[in-house]
This record gives structure tokens, sequence and C-alpha cells, in this order.
């Protein structure tokens, strides 16, 4: 197997069209284990570390963020992004543990497309739109349809990830995340992640995604519509996590059957909707 240490996206890009079946490694956090188990044999791999740029967190002026595919999970994690992005910055907190962290890039994470990973739906809540480049140019997804199915993206082949974009979080946005797992710094049984927007506590918009409640991050434009315009009183946000429940299609796995977690969504519905509610309620 050869390794290559290309610097620029265009490297990557003609490496990967002159080998087939050839692998991106960013933080080698999974495919380094994959490799291990014997579940991939790739002729090459194509390290992004030496890639310019790619590992740039941007804060525009406007509030909005742009975050290259090889920023750390730990650099997420630490980066204390304001108001409904902060969502993304509390599921990089709960991956794994601090040494993934350091090596695991956002863009392996959101590549991998684990359904029980963590930063998937959090980039679904925040609505992320995510730059891909490939033989035929660049190209912008929603977060939403970036997730095709399990372990599988809508990048093409010879695409890659280079950069997600965040929209300015609106003034009185708020975002959490609470995973439900087996102990801490394992997988999520079930996860929820939460952004809404909040005008003297009445919710004018939101957004959840729930993770390990289907093959990709589940969201339900209905669920989001039985928050929106109400003061989040527990009949709306009952009808939000008995909504999701009813969508949920988890795979059975050794963190749950598909009955327990579907139990699990309304409870940990409620309780995101909730931390992220007191955060709006906070004193400055
Ligand atoms: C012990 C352990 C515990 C873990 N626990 C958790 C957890 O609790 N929660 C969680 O969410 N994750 C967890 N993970 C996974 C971890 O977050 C990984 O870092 C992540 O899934 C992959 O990121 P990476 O940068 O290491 O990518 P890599 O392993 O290098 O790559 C992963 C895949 O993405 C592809 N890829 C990478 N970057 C790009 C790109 N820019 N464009 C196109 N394709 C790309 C690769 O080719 C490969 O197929 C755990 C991992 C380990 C080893």
């Amino acid at each position: 197997m050869q390794i290559f240490h290309p610097t620029t996206v265009d490297e990557v890009i003609g490496l990967l069209a002159a080998h087939d079946e050839a692998r991106c490694l960013a933080g080698g956090q999974t495919l380094v284990a994959m490799l291990n188990l014997g579940l991939l044999d790739p002729p090459a791999l194509i390290s992004l570390r030496k890639v310019a740029g790619l590992d740039r967190l941007i804060r525009h002026a406007d509030g909005g963020v742009t975050m290259g595919a090889t920023v750390t999970q730990a650099a997420l994690a630490a980066a204390d992004l304001p108001g409904a992005l902060a969502v993304l910055g509390e599921a990089a907190q709960q991956v794994a543990h601090p040494a993934i962290r350091n090596f695991g890039t956002v863009g392996g994470a959101l590549c991998h497309a684990d359904p029980a990973a963590d930063l998937p739906p959090a980039f679904v809540a925040a609505d992320a739109r995510m730059t891909a480049i490939g033989p035929d140019g660049e190209r912008s997804l929603s977060a939403g349809d970036f997730f095709v199915d399990y372990l599988t993206t809508a990048l093409a082949d010879g695409e890659i990830l280079t950069e997600i974009r965040l929209p300015p979080p609106p003034p009185g946005s708020v975002g959490a995340y609470l995973k439900f797992a087996r102990v801490d710094g394992d997988y999520a049984t079930v996860s929820v992640a939460v952004t809404m927007t909040l005008e003297n506590g009445v919710c004018r918009a939101a957004r959840i995604a729930l993770g390990s409640c289907a093959a990709r991050p589940l969201r339900l434009d209905a669920a989001d519509a039985a928050l929106a315009d109400t003061g989040l009183d527990a009949d709306s946000v009952a009808r939000a996590g008995a909504l999701l429940q009813e969508a949920a299609d988890p795979l059975a796995d050794m963190r749950g059957t598909a009955d327990y977690r579907r139990r699990i969504v309304p409870g940990l519905v409620a309780r995101a909707i909730g931390a992220a509610r007191a955060k709006a309620e906070a004193p400055a």
C-alpha cells in the first residue's frame, strides 16, 4: 500500500483519480482500526494532514463560521462557538476521549457517517453546508442531504469534503447536545441535537436531529413545527418527542435494542430542549 502526503486539494483530487479505491486518511481514528481489522485494503492512502488550509476554523464578522475538514474534534470542542452553534462544541466534547479527539477530525467523523456518531446530528441541527470538491469542481450540499445511509454520504467517487460552513446564528438562538450512552466516552445509544431561536420566551424556530435512531441523522419537519411559535410548553415538547419517537427506525446492536432506543427518545428530546432553553434564560 502506498501512502501519499499531498499539500493541496488539487493534488488530493489528482491522486484519487489516479488510484482506484484509494482512501483519504484524516485523523485515522476509524480508518486505521478498519485497516487493522482487515475490513479495508485500499491500494493507496492519501493523507490530508499536510493539505494547506483544511485545518482552519474561521469566525466571520457576521457570526458565521467556516471550518476546514481537518479541524480536530478537540479544536471544535474548545472553540466556544456562539448561540445555536454551541451545539457543535457540545457534541465534539462528547466524542470518545481526549486522545481520540486530538487526532480525530471533524471531516473524518462526518465522512465516516456512523449513525451512532456525535457530530452528524449536531451539524444537521446547526443547518451546516458541506463543501465537496472533486474532478468536476466544487459543490455545496446541506448536511441533511450529505448523510445518505449507514456509513454512506453523498460524496461521489473522487470527491472529498473540504469545509463546512455554518450560517450566522440568529439573535436569541441557542443549541444543546445530549447523549445517552452506556458509559462515558461510548458511542450514543441515542443522542439529541437541538437548535432553537427564542424571542421573549417564544420559540420562533427549532431544528432537532437525533443520532442512533435511523441509518442517518433523523430530522422531521413536523417535530420542528410542533415547537415553532410556542412557549415550549409541556404539550408541545411532548408532541415533538412523540413524532420523533414514531419516526425513529433504529438499528439494534450491543448498545440497545430498537425498542429500547425508541423509548429513550421522548425523554431525551425533552431534556435537550430544556437544556437549550435554560441557556436562553441564563443571565448574560
Ligand atoms: C476507541 C474509539 C472510540 C470512539 N468513540 C466515538 C464516540 O463516542 N463518538 C463519535 O462520534 N466517534 C467516536 N469515535 C470515532 C472518532 O470520532 C473518529 O475520529 C472519526 O469517526 C473519524 O475521524 P478521523 O479524522 O479519525 O477519520 P479517519 O479515520 O481518517 O477517516 C474516516 C473515514 O472518512 C474518510 N475521510 C476522512 N476525511 C475525509 C474527507 N475530508 N473527505 C472525504 N473522506 C474523508 C476516510 O477515507 C475514512 O473512510 C471513536 C473512535 C475510537 C477509535
